[in-house]
């Protein structure tokens, strides 16, 4: 059945998630995102409703308590991420999959919940310091964000054979295609 599965990338920071997930997501599979909840500021250009729900500390714990999140995470110091159950059913009802970037744990968390409906990917980069120059060319984050980055990286790394799969981003081409057959192959089965 081509609708209603879970599609989870996850990796450290800078590894490559997001770009994968915007390629993806133009390749025509019938796929949405998950609009994740976070209580960090918003990044550059980032609005409320597209790359996040940006909420404030207090919206966030309100809706932990009211057990609106499938799993959630503070995933940085002082910053919360979590996926909202109905953001997920409101998706799974449109008749599509759905595509995540959450972190590590939240990533084997949504697996756990879901198992053979999920498929979870990890996205390694091809070294630490590759992982490194990313972050800094990015340059959204300030020097102190980009180094608390790095400094989980490491930790985050070792979640990786937990993973269903696991796609190198070294050549960007490459991961993409890589990337596009595993889902291919998952959504056909
Ligand atoms: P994540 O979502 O995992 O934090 P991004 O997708 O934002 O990572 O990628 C981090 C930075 O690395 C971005 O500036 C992106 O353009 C760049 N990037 C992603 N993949 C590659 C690649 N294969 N080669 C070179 N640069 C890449
Ligand atoms: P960023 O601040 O770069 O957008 O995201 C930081 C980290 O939070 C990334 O690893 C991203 O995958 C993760 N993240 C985003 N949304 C969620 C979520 O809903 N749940 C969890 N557990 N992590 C998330």
């Amino acid at each position: 059945m081509n609708s209603g599965k879970l599609i989870i990338f996850s990796a450290p920071s800078g590894a490559g998630k997001s770009t994968l997930i915007q390629h993806v997501l133009q390749q025509g599979f019938n796929l949405e995102f998950s609009i994740s909840a976070t209580s960090r500021q918003p990044r550059g250009k980032e609005t409320h409703g597209k790359e996040y729900y940006f909420l404030s500390a207090d919206e966030f714990r309100d809706k932990i308590a009211h057990d609106e999140f499938l799993e959630f995470e503070e995933v940085y110091h002082g910053c919360f991420y979590g996926t909202l159950k109905c953001e997920v059913e409101r998706i799974r009802e449109t008749g599509k999959n759905v595509i995540f970037d959450v972190d590590v744990v939240g990533g084997l968390n949504i697996k756990k919940q879901y198992g053979d409906d999920a498929l979870s990917i990890f996205i390694a980069p091809p070294s630490m310091e590759v992982l490194e120059q990313r972050l800094r060319g990015r340059a959204t984050d300030s020097q102190e964000k980009i180094a608390e980055r790095i400094g989980k990286a490491e930790y985050e790394m070792t979640f990786a054979p937990r993973f269903d799969k696991i796609i190198i981003n070294d050549n960007l081409k490459k991961a993409q295609s890589e990337v596009e057959q595993l889902i291919r192959d998952f959504l056909s089965k």
